[in-house]
């Protein structure tokens, strides 16, 4: 039986890999976006089962104590976000292969999980300066969490090496067609 293949995206915030993916996602009609749960508040342009399956902590927690996730972090204090193994199935039962766009814990875990199907991105910012010089740029940091954010993403860029792709973010073109590659790769094998 052909293995069931997935595509992890990952970053340290302020990377890009969200654009990234949406990118992918719109070369590629065989990816399907794998929508995570999470105990976070939904934001205004966000849709509920599209965006994220926005549950309360304790629907989240009843999912961890069933063995519902492949993988779960609380990526952010008090906030819990995670994969669901259902969501996976689904996109696969459908004939897609599913793209996760999740943080550098939850993706090591995923690819520890599926070794042979997995394709794992890492999305590498030029420099912890240029990070930061992005995040200040987008303006929704204070100095304390952009502080907080720059020194979390130098701990995640020590990471890069678990995964199967590092690309550098230094033009978004670049990347793009970079990612498209080793997608296509993916795809073709
Ligand atoms: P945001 O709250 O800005 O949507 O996402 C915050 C972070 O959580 C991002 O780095 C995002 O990639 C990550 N994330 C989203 N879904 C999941 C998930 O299912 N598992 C893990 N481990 N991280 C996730």
């Amino acid at each position: 039986m052909a293995v069931n293949k997935l595509i992890i995206i990952t970053a340290p915030s302020g990377a890009g890999k969200t654009s990234i993916t949406k990118h992918l996602m719109s070369v590629f009609p065989q990816l399907a976006f794998s929508v995570s749960a999470t105990t976070r508040s939904r934001r205004e342009m966000e849709r509920d089962g599209l965006d994220y399956h926005f549950l309360t902590e304790d629907r989240f927690k009843q999912h961890i104590q069933q063995g519902d996730f492949v993988e779960w972090e609380m990526v952010y204090e008090g906030k819990y976000y995670g994969t669901l193994r259902a969501e996976l199935q689904r996109i696969w039962d459908a004939g897609q292969v599913p793209v996760l766009d999740i943080d550098v814990k939850g993706a090591i875990h995923v690819q520890q999980q599926y070794p042979e199907g997995a394709l794992s991105i890492f999305i590498d910012p030029p420099s912890v300066d240029e990070l930061r010089n992005r995040l200040q740029s987008r303006g929704t940091e204070t100095a304390a969490t952009l502080a907080a954010r720059v020194n979390k993403a130098a701990y995640e860029m020590s990471f890069k090496q678990h995964f199967n792709e590092v690309i550098v973010n230094d033009t978004f073109e670049k990347a793009c067609l970079e990612a498209e590659r080793v997608v296509k790769a993916l795809l073709d094998r």
